[in-house]
């Protein structure tokens, strides 16, 4: 009798390790996971009739990622005769949670504990004959590696094999979700085996589209589903998948806890546990990745940070300062006398000092403030705590339409949107990938900083919360982005939930950090020095030359400049905003090239001999218009770089054009929400200005509140 024998579990449990030694082949053996893509089939060592198949790692049964499309898809439709269910022993919890899925396919299954050297070497044992108890199943302690319990655990695999008898899982879901179950399985998968009807009736309540399809349903079926799935979700105030996911792990917490426990050598918690035990909690999680993230702008911007720019600033790029007595002269005190010394001409002298300096200075002069940034970013990246934020957030970001897997883009988009973009490749399902490239850049990459800490300084006093409130504005509008266009056709559909392992906290390497910081902060240096140039070089010559009388020359007046007469055509349209002037209206469109350049424009264009860059701009808006300001650049289009890779990931110019018109649409109506509604609140006045900003803010809710009418399984 030839007998059929699939080998399932996580990725890197050992499952090709095992598959090679029983098999004598040869498979590539990686310490990653995703190595075992496709499964791979082979005879058991000495028995022709017996086949053994190497399935690709997997989380779940829910098909979230190729990896579980192909193993779900064996397991249901080869029907293998037994599963050998491999579970890493040094991740007891994470294996038994697909566990509890295999025990549910209506198959025999066989659970093998291995890396049971591993386990023993960290002073660990688990109570295999409990487990098998709480389970119904046999288990096994092995290891692939060391080749140990193989034997027994085969001889096992093969008389469940042989006995045909499936499993019978012994855990249940939380009432409520088992009365939805009960309903779900009358209606529907009559046509199915009776001890598949509980599984299919899972799967259905967690919307899983595939299943519907596969067992054929009415839209008037699953309308009554849909009801069910609803009442439910209502009652525990939860999403369906949420609810399944918190009954696996209650279950397997109550299965694995003793197991271990019972014998565990250290008999505590490892220090990293106790962290994430207060760092992930349900209740304190949240408030504390607050707290640390207004911390780090806290100490980068206003600070130590701050104290350093404006050190860098008035002495490097300014006025010079004071040494022991002694003044020691900024750059532009040197290259002015130093420029008069050679007297060269004029319009050199200005393009240097005026053009140049002013402008590459003005942007790099935020340099100390952005390498504070760089480390505390790099260092919550290294000690583990960002993969933490990851985990925390999936929850949320699925209940705002989000993917939690958008985390991972927009985390690393803190840094730079275009990496943060590419990076949503790992999205597998498209709606969510796409919904993830419009988003990314509303978190405030590094560039965005100098914005941030100009209009700080220059109008609220260098005040911590402008950048720590620019950094949750743009996760508020992430997460309102995702609600919003959920509900939309194109976007429509379920987010899928992933599991993330948490590595062990760890104290980040000086070597890590330096590196990290040297790789953003000279790319920095490299703009300055390129795109950043260029444009104030660009920015002075149009500001400083004009046709006069139809002759081409210096203008008298900026004011009367060609980039004025550019500036005016295009201010009016930013005038709702608060902001209709035009050199601020032109930093913002040199902005589109480089986030810096904001700040290097404004520092071309309200340049002084006499006062600092700060003060200027501070005579020239309101601190309720400058914010405006920020907010705009914050949430618009981003730089030419990110454009190109949003282009290139969106596959499509409609996509295209809906993403960066969408960016720009949310930047000009928060803008004018906080310029206008703050008006109104500091007695203003009521304008034609109010009126629009009321409108749309309007029309926004109702986007958000207004029913549904895309929701899957709805008619
Ligand atoms: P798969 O992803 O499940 O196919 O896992 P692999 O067979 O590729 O193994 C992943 C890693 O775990 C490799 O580095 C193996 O050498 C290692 N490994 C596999 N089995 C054992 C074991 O029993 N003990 C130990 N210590 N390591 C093992
Ligand atoms: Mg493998």
């Amino acid at each position: 009798m030839s007998l059929k024998i699939a080998i399932a579990g996580n990725p890197k449990c050992g499952k090709t390790t095992l598959f090679n030694t029983l098999t004598g082949a040869n498979q590539f053996v990686g310490n990653w996971p995703g190595v075992t893509v496709e499964k791979k089939e082979g005879r058991l060592k000495g028995r022709k009739d017996i086949t053994l198949t190497d399935l690709p790692g997997i989380y779940s049964l829910s098909p979230y990622s190729p990896e579980e499309i192909v193993a779900r898809g064996y397991l249901l439709d080869e029907k293998p005769d037994a599963v050998l269910n491999l579970i890493d022993g040094t991740a007891l919890e994470r294996s038994l949670f697909l566990t509890t899925q295999l025990l549910e396919i209506g198959v025999p299954v066989v659970c093998a504990v291995n890396m049971m050297d591993e386990v023993r070497k960290q002073g660990v044992k688990i109570n295999v004959p409990q487990l098998a108890n709480e389970l119904g199943v046999p288990v096994l302690e092995i290891s692939a590696l060391n080749k140990t319990g193989l034997t027994e655990a085969i001889a096992e695999v093969l008389h469940s094999a042989q006995s045909g008898k499936p499993a019978a899982p012994r855990h249940c879901f939380s009432g409520c979700v088992e009365h939805a179950l009960a309903h779900i399985e009358e209606y529907a998968p009559h046509n199915r085996p009776a001890h598949l009807r509980h599984w299919y009736a899972v799967k259905l309540f967690e919307r899983d589209d595939d299943m519907a399809e596969k067992l054929g349903l009415t839209d008037a079926q699953l309308a009554h589903i849909e009801k069910n799935i609803r009442t439910c979700e209502a009652e525990l105030g939860d999403d369906s998948v949420s609810l399944v996911i918190q009954d696996r792990y209650a279950y397997v917490d109550r299965v694995a806890a003793p197991a271990l426990r019972f014998s565990r050598k250290s008999g505590s918690l490892s220090l990293s546990d106790k962290i994430d035990l207060i760092v992930t909690n349900r209740v304190l999680a949240l408030p504390i990745f607050a707290v640390i993230m207004g911390f780090v702008y806290f100490v980068s911007v206003s600070g130590i940070g701050g104290t350093l720019t404006e050190w860098f600033n008035e002495g490097v790029f300014g006025k010079g300062w004071i040494f022991f007595g002694h003044d020691i002269p900024g750059i532009p005190e040197l290259l002015g006398s130093l420029l008069e010394s050679l007297n060269v001409a004029d319009w050199l002298s200005s393009l240097i000092l005026d053009g140049i300096v002013a402008g590459v200075g003005a942007a790099l002069g935020f340099l100390p403030q952005m390498i504070i940034l760089f480390f505390f970013l790099a260092f919550l990246e290294a000690c583990g705590y960002m993969s933490r934020i990851a985990f925390i957030l999936d929850k949320i970001f699925r209940r705002f339409g989000l993917s939690g897997k958008s985390f991972i883009p927009i985390l690393i988009g803190t840094g730079c949107g275009v990496p943060g973009i590419m990076a949503s490749r790992t999205i597998e399902n498209e709606a969510d990938r796409r919904m993830t490239i419009m988003t990314t850049t509303f978190i405030p990459c590094s560039a965005k900083l100098p914005v941030m800490a100009l209009i700080a300084g220059a109008f609220f006093g260098g005040a911590w919360w402008v950048a720590a409130s620019a950094y949750f504005i743009g996760v508020a509008a992430i997460l309102f982005s995702g609600t919003l266009l959920k509900r939309t056709k194109p976007f429509r559909g379920q987010s899928v939930p992933f599991v993330l392992e948490l590595p062990a906290y760890r104290v980040p390497t000086a070597r890590n950090l330096a590196h990290s910081i040297w790789e953003r902060g000279s790319s920095f240096i490299k703009k300055a020095g390129s795109i950043i140039l260029l444009a104030s070089v660009l920015i002075w010559f149009t500001s400083s030359f004009s046709f006069v009388g139809g002759v081409f020359g210096m203008a008298d007046d900026m004011d009367n400049s060609l980039l004025a007469a550019f500036g005016k055509e295009i201010a009016g349209l930013f005038a709702p905003l608060g902001w209709g002037d035009w050199r601020s209206a032109v930093a913002t469109i040199t902005g589109l090239v480089a986030k810096e350049n904001v700040v290097s424009t404004m520092g071309v264009l309200f340049h002084t001999d006499e006062e600092s860059l700060e003060a200027t701009l501070a005579g020239a808006y309101s601190p309720l218009a400058a914010y405006s300001l920020l907010m705009f650049n914050l949430l618009c289009a981003p730089c030419f770089a990110a454009i190109g890779a949003i282009r290139r990931e969106m596959n499509g110019p409609k996509w295209f054009a809906a993403a960066i018109g969408y960016q720009c649409a949310l930047a000009y109506f928060v803008a004018m929400w906080v310029y206008q509604f703050g008006r109104l609140f500091t007695g203003g006045g009521f304008g034609l200005g109010t009126v629009a900003a009321i409108v749309s803010a309007i029309s926004f809710v109702w986007l958000l509140v207004r029913k549904n009418a895309h929701k899957l399984h709805e008619i």
